[in-house]
């Protein structure tokens, strides 16, 4: 069955000096812990320093972002290959400000996404609608484009090997977060479609959908942590801000115990 999960995406933040304030807090406050399954994201430039702090505790490590590519003259990226040797089994692909404000297009992402599953990395998809589109009302068919340009690009059985955030544009780094039963419903849809293209179970449950851990994003807190991840199907979360502070992560861990 699914495994609950707690990911850090820290984006552009920290010193090695805060790192290694951060991560020391962190190892020492989840010593032993393993209701969840947790990692942290950092900035690439951190990936090795957070390697070794982490060394000894339950925390796991996961990037960012990847190239499309495998390897070449594409200055200043990096691969999928190159997070895996630093010790990363996570890497985040198609967060709404990758898709804002670096133009990735679904198609991109889902390149990166197979990219990421062959260098052998899990990857976290991020889907999620602005907030025009959900006035709109076009919230379920933006996510569905968004995930069908993935299972188009490498069936749907390779979603054992991923993670899918439901992330609402509107919710992120706003404050704004979505009810728990505005965000289950859009987590039970998710699943649904994913049950949906496992079409040869010839009408059996789906093993894929059921196993898969489907995290909430956007603006989760340790205030609300606990309504948002009581909902049947958000089996965690994808922690931006507030996951640069030890204690309140620690506590969104905390609420699976
Ligand atoms: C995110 O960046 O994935 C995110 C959810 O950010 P925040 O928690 O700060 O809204």
């Amino acid at each position: 069955m699914r495994r609950a999960t707690v990911v850090g995406n820290w984006k552009m933040h920290g010193t090695v000096e805060s790192v290694s304030v951060l991560l020391e807090q962190l190892s020492t406050a989840l010593t032993g812990f393993d209701a969840a399954q947790v990692a942290v994201c950092p900035p690439f430039v951190f990936l090795e320093q957070v390697k070794r702090l982490i060394e000894t505790s339950p925390i796991e490590l996961g990037a960012q972002n990847l190239c499309e590519h495998v390897q070449g003259a594409y200055t200043g990226e990096i691969s999928g290959g190159m997070l895996k040797e630093l010790g990363c089994r996570y890497v985040i692909v198609g967060h709404s400000e990758r898709r804002q404000l670096y133009g990735e297009s679904n198609e991109l992402v889902a390149t990166k996404f197979a990219v990421a599953l062959e260098q052998g990395l899990n990857p976290i998809l991020c889907v999620g609608e602005t907030l025009s589109q959900r006035e709109s009302g076009d919230t379920l068919s933006i996510i569905d484009e968004q995930l069908s340009a993935v299972i188009e690009k490498v069936g749907v059985k390779v979603f054992s090997e991923a993670i899918i955030a439901y992330e609402p544009v509107w919710a992120i780094g706003t404050g704004k977060t979505a009810t728990p039963e505005e965000a289950q419903a859009v987590h039970l849809h998710i699943r649904k479609q994913i049950m949906a293209a496992d079409k040869d179970k010839n009408g059996e449950d789906s093993e894929i959908a059921a196993g898969l851990s489907i995290l909430y994003g956007g603006s989760i807190k340790a205030s609300n942590a606990q309504a948002l991840f009581s909902q049947a199907d958000i089996d965690g979360g994808l922690v931006g801000g507030a996951s640069l502070a030890a204690s309140e992560f620690e506590q969104i861990c905390r609420v699976f115990e």
